[in-house]
């Protein structure tokens, strides 16, 4: 099992997370995010901002990627990491990551903690990660092939989950209490037992059947199906009462396809039983059992998660972006496709949503809220430092059956906090941004240090490299503006 290295997060300064960010906010259209861009969005001086990118794919935060005809950088998904955890931290939700204590088909989950040392779950959704023996089983999906992100495809995941786990957990739903999320990670409380999947014996399989097949029923009451209620998703505490766990991949009962899921969810409880314990009955749902008392799926369809991820898609996948990068874009896994035809074939009216305006992407407050205060243009280093997780082995010993590897991060010492004051939570929140003050920075970053940079490379005689240049940065700001309404 990998491990979560913090350690830089330590190490990092307010720059270096800013730079981290206008990365993150370039890869909305641009797989590979130029130089010129960073620096623009990032409202840095070019020659500190390419320290600071050199020094963050040093740490591979960041990789620095070439092809024909783009050169630049790319979040890792350690990089990925940092911003969530950060912005985790600085609400004080986290203070300190232990063990990874399992690896999911689409996720790395971790034990974490927060000051008062209250153990939490943390799963990073990691959706690049599709598995090629699940592509190649599913002839059909060549067919409906999408170029989608990995950081998009992983957002929308971990949205998802929070929001189908919070709606479940306010109706009392044996599932983990959802605490936050960010980006693609979510915590939540960490579950005490084994899952399903590592029981060998139970004293009375009958009597957990029949608490299964019961939960797979009062969802489908619910509006909903799981999709992938199985032994892996199910774990059992000490009294035998099970967990369900993992939603990204939760339908409604009105999807075309509904049943079939049902009855796979229903058989695979069947099967595991038979197999595992020996255990048969005659007894099972069908599909035409369900009696729908309440619809989660539209409530939930309704919510501010469904309109943010609608928002977001329009705003990652603008027509025709980034068509002749030339670089691997992901494919999109049929069960994520599944979850955003759910969102969208409910669509919403506008007025469902209680904000108006456009809501403002955590990463694009941030950036904003490190602007406000001050830190964009004399590189400070270090001046701010930000919250720090810490080491968290004693974390372990509780759950020890999870992992026996020794425990992650050795971040010892003292620091201040830093107050974010930027933590937009979860749903609905708004906020703009003119576009004026977009626009202003990034012509005053044009005019004042690229145009000198520039002067400068063509008294040298590289009029062919300023023409080059100045087209391509034109052309980057444009299309940075065009996919940065979002930000007023
Ligand atoms: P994936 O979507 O990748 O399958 P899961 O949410 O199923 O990820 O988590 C993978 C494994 O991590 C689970 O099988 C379980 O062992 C463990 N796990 C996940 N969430 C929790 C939790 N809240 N408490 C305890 N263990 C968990
Ligand atoms: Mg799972």
């Amino acid at each position: 099992m990998g491990k979560l290295n913090v350690v830089m997060l330590r190490y990092l300064s307010r720059e270096h997370f800013r730079v981290l960010t206008a990365v993150e906010m370039g890869m909305k259209n641009h797989e590979i995010v130029p130089a010129s861009l960073i620096a623009s969005i990032a409202s840095l001086k070019h020659g500190g901002c390419n320290k600071i990118l050199r020094e963050l794919a040093k740490h591979k935060l960041l990789a620095y990627e070439r092809t024909k005809t783009v050169q630049g950088y790319r979040l890792t998904n350690a990089g990925y990491d940092y911003l969530a955890l950060k912005t985790l931290s600085s609400r004080q939700v986290i203070s300190s990551v232990g063990n990874q204590m399992g690896v999911g088909k689409e996720s790395d989950i971790y034990i974490v903690a927060n000051e008062e040392e209250q153990q939490f779950a943390l799963k990073l959704h990691r959706l690049g990660r599709t598995s090629f023996r699940n592509l190649k089983n599913k002839r059909d999906y060549h067919k409906h092939r999408h170029k989608m992100s990995w950081l998009y495809l992983s957002r929308i995941a971990a949205m998802k989950e929070f929001a189908y786990m919070k709606a479940l957990h306010d109706r009392e739903f044996p599932v983990p209490k959802p605490i936050d999320y960010n980006r693609h990670a979510v915590v939540m409380e960490l579950v005490d037992g084994y899952p399903l999947c590592q029981v060998r014996q139970i004293e009375d399989p009958a009597a957990v059947y029949s608490e299964l097949m019961d939960l797979i029923v009062k969802l489908a009451n619910h509006g909903l199906i799981h999709g992938d209620f199985n032994e892996f998703n199910l774990i059992l505490d000490n009294n035998d009462h099970a967990t369900l766990i993992d939603f990204p991949q939760m339908m409604s009962t009105s999807h075309a396809n509904a049943e079939w899921y049902f009855n796979r969810d229903v058989n695979c409880i069947k099967e595991f039983f038979k197999k595992r314990f020996y255990y048969e009955s005659e007894l099972f749902p069908t599909f035409k059992d369900i009696r729908r008392e309440c619809s989660l799926d539209k409530e939930i369809a309704a919510s501010g998660y469904a309109k943010e991820m609608q928002e977001d898609g329009e705003l990652l996948y603008p027509m025709g972006s980034d068509e002749d990068d030339n670089t691997e874009m992901l494919e999109l896994p049929e069960d994520a496709e599944k979850g955003l035809n759910f969102f969208s074939r409910n669509e919403q009216n506008s007025e469902d949503f209680p904000c108006e305006g456009k809501i403002l992407t955590e990463n694009a407050a941030e950036l904003e809220d490190q602007a406000g205060q001050g830190g964009c243009h004399e590189a400070k280093e270090n001046e701010e430092e930000c919250p720090e997780l810490v080491n968290s082995s004693a974390l372990n010993e509780e759950f020890s059956h999870y992992s026996n590897e020794e425990c992650i991060v050795p971040i010892a010492g003292h620091r201040t906090r830093t107050k974010s004051i930027t933590s937009i939570r979860s749903v609905g929140s708004c906020s703009t941004i003119p576009p004026e003050l977009v626009k202003q920075k990034i012509k005053r970053q044009l005019t004042k240090q690229q145009k000198s940079a520039l002067k400068q490379r063509l008294q040298k005689g590289e009029a062919n490299i300023y023409t080059k240049q100045r087209r391509e940065n034109m052309h980057n700001i444009k299309s940075s503006l065009d996919a940065a309404n979002f930000w007023g």
